[in-house]
């Protein structure tokens, strides 16, 4: 089985290389099929960053529409928005590209998902480097179908370059952005085009940077593969952050419910698929979803999926930083019960309630010495009369593991940040014995705290 994916692969590096003009129908007049088309599953792109050349990987300058990559990634990013359904962010990022990048006008985007460490299969939707040459062949793309594709540029085919100008003059430098622009093409089911202007020409003229910008045979290509984009298609026009770890993504032809936000995966050990938060419910115009951030968003593009499997069921892919929200301040509430010893045991807290962090420590000096105690949480805040004094916790409470007050009365709790709890809000109160009080109880005051990436 393994021979036979190599076979065929050998001989698709044949037809897609970009001197392969010998596979070329000869009767093709512009766009042609490669006899396949991406699953909605499969708009995931990623970047194994091994390209060797110092050329390649130039430019450190950072992309307000692509945030988070440089370098080699970048290129390719800026090739794959190219093939997108509409412009991407401002459309800027290609100086020789005068009508913005975003030109495919289809019910297709890609969906970035940012680096990767490995070539991966020939179907995980990887772009990397591969050592040597092979004839006139610069790169190639391995089985373009619907369950994924991977993109090879060969090592010593040309001094590959990345900058957002044109590469030198000179038949041996190559520019990455317009040579996985055509490669992109195949991985979305297009064959070579004849048509001199097409990115889709088999035969590479020039440093390739031409091939960044679609040409209208190749729209017409990708809109005859996916359908021209549909006037429901959902619309990214905005993100907005009203409040930490808050985002709301504004534009147009939502579902009423059971969106998808599909953001890039930042996870160790991500897989190309995108993270989906789901099941979230659109505003009454539909314009308007509101989600809590996840905390392993990366930087990249969101998109919209509403319900359905189809091309026109997936927005366009808009700019994305989740930059460093900053973590709202911690705030003391309520009043502590006087113990029996008539000390007031009021919380305090070190370190911060940080997933990166997790550092977070609640803590009292107020207390009963030696008496056993609880810190207790909740969902919700809360103001009721409880065993003498206020229970000022709601919702779902939840007790953490069983401590002891120090010779002092004091003590130093770690709450610890599972990834769950963050983007939520706790309540925490300290419960202890105290066996010269009436109810035989001690209470503190409450802390009210947002847990943060
Ligand atoms: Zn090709």
């Amino acid at each position: 089985m393994r021979t036979q994916i190599l076979f065929r692969t050998a001989c698709a590096s044949a037809a897609l290389g970009l001197a392969g003009l010998v596979c070329l129908p000869p009767e093709a007049l512009g766009y042609a099929f490669l006899g396949g088309s991406l699953r909605l599953a499969q708009r995931d792109v990623r970047v194994f960053n091994n390209f060797s050349d110092p050329e390649a990987n130039a430019n450190t300058q950072p992309d307000p529409d692509f945030p988070g990559a440089i370098g080699a990634p970048l290129a390719i990013w800026k090739a794959a928005v190219e093939w997108g359904s509409q412009r991407h962010g401002t459309g800027l990022g290609d100086p020789n590209n005068m009508d913005g990048l975003g030109s495919g006008g289809a019910d297709f985007d890609f969906s970035w998902q940012g680096e990767t460490n490995t070539v991966g299969g020939t179907n995980e939707n990887i772009v990397s480097e591969l050592v040597g040459t092979s004839g006139g062949i610069y790169a190639f793309c391995e089985t373009p179908i619907a369950d994924g594709w991977r993109i090879r540029f060969y090592s010593d085919a040309a001094v590959w370059h990345d900058s957002p100008d044109s590469p030198p003059p000179g038949n041996t430098h190559k520019d990455i952005q317009g040579v996985a622009t055509h490669e992109l093409g195949h991985a979305l089911g297009l064959d070579h085009s004849n048509i001199p202007e097409a990115t889709m020409l088999g035969a590479l003229i020039g440093s390739g940077v031409t091939w960044r910008s679609l040409a209208p045979d190749d729209q017409a290509g990708v809109q005859a593969l996916y359908g021209a984009r549909s006037a429901g298609k959902p619309e990214i026009a905005a993100l907005f952050v009203p409040a930490p770890l808050v985002l709301v993504v504004a534009g147009l032809n939502f579902a009423a419910n059971g969106n998808e936000l599909w953001f890039p995966d930042g996870s160790v050990g991500a897989d190309g698929t995108p993270l989906v938060i789901g099941g979230l419910p659109s505003d009454a115009t539909r314009t308007r979803i509101t989600c809590v951030l996840p905390p392993n968003a990366a930087a990249g593009d969101v998109l919209v999926h509403v319900p359905g499997q189809s091309g026109a069921t997936l927005s366009n892919a808009f700019p994305f930083e989740p930059g460093q929200p900053s973590c709202p301040p911690i705030v003391a509430y309520g009043t502590p019960k006087t113990t029996s010893q008539a000390t007031l045991p009021a919380l305090y807290w070190s370190g911060r309630p940080t997933l990166t962090t997790d550092d977070f420590v609640i803590g009292t000096t107020g207390g009963i010495p030696n008496a056993n105690c609880v810190l207790l949480s909740g969902t919700q805040r809360a103001n009721l009369p409880f065993q003498g004094g206020t229970l000022y916790l709601g919702g779902a409470l939840r007790r953490y593991p069983p401590a002891t007050l120090d010779f002092f009365g004091g003590i130093e709790l770690h709450v610890p940040v599972a990834p769950a709890l963050v983007g939520t809000r706790r309540f925490y109160q300290l419960w202890f014995a105290d066996a010269g009080d009436a109810f035989g109880v001690g209470l503190s005051d409450a802390l009210q705290v947002y847990f943060c990436p």
